[in-house]
């Protein structure tokens, strides 16, 4: 690709910090954004890159439980445990390094700055080739002054960003050579006052840190602006048991009545149209396919199982489920009685507020096989926001 394909490179993200000026209540690293926490989103841009021999995230041990969740699933090594100071947790993330060439290129990135591109990164790999020491750095549009007004001539100053590329006996001279003095707030800093030469690789403008609580308001946008709606489809048909019962089970509620419906598993109805509804957001099929009635495991099961995988797969994708909308077409039982019921049981289910949930009822007028008291039909749409999956 961008390099020597004999050049291991390694990354390290510190991801130590308590992040307090976001006042967000938790480290800035560990806010969910868009389904998944900044950290992660952070972690998935690297993991694409190819050449890349390791990624550690160095944490702060208190915040082990949040990184578990975060990076569930990532095939990582186990995280190194922070220090008091940024610097230090980044040397800790260099010992960890320990059996790596002295000529591999080391990346440093801040874990809150998840809007890093690839294509920024692999710019960066490119200057290496020839530099020691590289850094993505934004040119500043602004027009700059002092405080006096007095000019600063912006084609002489950089915002300067992360990732920060380097040769590991490079940086790692210059922490030995710095050890103890915790005035660096980056790691070109401390190469650069060693005498190197830094190289600049114009970094795009939105490949800002997250800090304050105005980031996190501007990161949700650009999150958002990366995601797209879709809307899901399910239809469902079971026909009545003709021997007498006590009771049928209807979007995953219990209902007294005198006949069930016949289905392998309990025949919910209601559940299973919402069901396909929601795999059809994601593509991945119909409940038939995932759960076939030929399987003896799914006999009588309860159907809440089975919305369960699909609202996880939905989750798996990034996705967050927003509203669904269900009708049933039947002659009995009434379902007014128990609409108050069964929507807050698929709101539970589906993780929403029950004003994200409409269940509507209908009768056909006599028509059909509804009409006839033979089956209940199910109408289900779901929709669901979702990173933009086609790109
Ligand atoms: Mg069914």
């Amino acid at each position: 690709m961008s390099k020597a394909p004999e050049t291991a490179i390694h990354v390290l993200i510190p991801a130590a910090g308590c992040g307090v000026r976001s006042g967000a209540g938790r480290p800035k690293q560990y806010l969910a954004l868009a389904g998944k926490t900044v950290l992660r989103h952070t972690l998935e841009k690297f993991i694409q890159i190819q050449g890349v021999k390791s990624i550690r995230v160095i944490i702060d041990p208190a915040h082990a439980d949040m990184y578990a969740q975060s990076v569930a699933g990532l095939d990582l090594p186990p995280p190194v445990p922070g220090a008091a100071t940024r610097k230090q947790s980044v040397y800790n993330g260099l010992a960890a390094l320990g059996e790596a060439d002295e000529n591999d290129i080391v990346l440093i990135h801040d874990a809150a700055r998840p809007f890093v591109s690839a294509e920024a990164i692999h710019a960066l790999l490119d200057a290496m080739q020839t530099a020691e020491a590289a850094t993505l750095a934004a040119p500043i549009p602004d027009t700059l002054v002092h405080a006096d007004y007095s000019a600063i001539d912006r084609n002489e100053v950089r915002a300067i960003q992360t990732p920060q590329a380097f040769r590991l006996n490079v940086l790692k001279r210059a922490h030995e050579a710095f050890k103890g003095d915790d005035s660096f707030t980056d790691d070109a800093g401390l190469v650069a006052a060693q005498g190197h030469k830094i190289f600049f690789v114009d970094g795009p403008r939105d490949n800002f840190k997250i800090t304050t609580a105005e980031d996190i308001r501007m990161a949700e946008r650009l999150f958002t602006a990366q995601m797209q709606t879709r809307t899901g489809f399910g239809y469902d048909v079971h026909a009545f048991d003709p021997a007498p019962a006590d009771k049928i089970r209807l979007g995953g509620v219990d209902i007294p009545h005198g006949r069930k419906l016949l289905g392998h598993s309990d025949a919910d109805v209601i559940l299973h149209a919402l069901t396909d509804a929601l795999l059809g957001t994601i593509g991945e099929g119909d409940i038939g396919q995932l759960f076939p009635p030929s399987d003896m495991q799914w006999k009588n099961a309860d159907s809440a199982l089975f919305l369960a995988e699909a609202v996880r797969r939905v989750q798996a994708c990034g996705g967050r489920i927003i509203h669904a909308d269900i009708t049933v077409i039947a002659e009995e039982p009434k379902i007014g009685p128990h609409r108050l019921g069964i929507q807050a049981r698929i709101a539970d289910l589906l993780g929403l507020p029950v004003n994200c949930i409409g269940i509507k009822a209908t009768t056909s007028e006599g028509l059909g096989f509804t009409g006839r008291r033979e089956g209940i039909v199910a109408q289900a749409v779901a929709t669901v926001s979702l990173p933009n999956l086609s790109s």
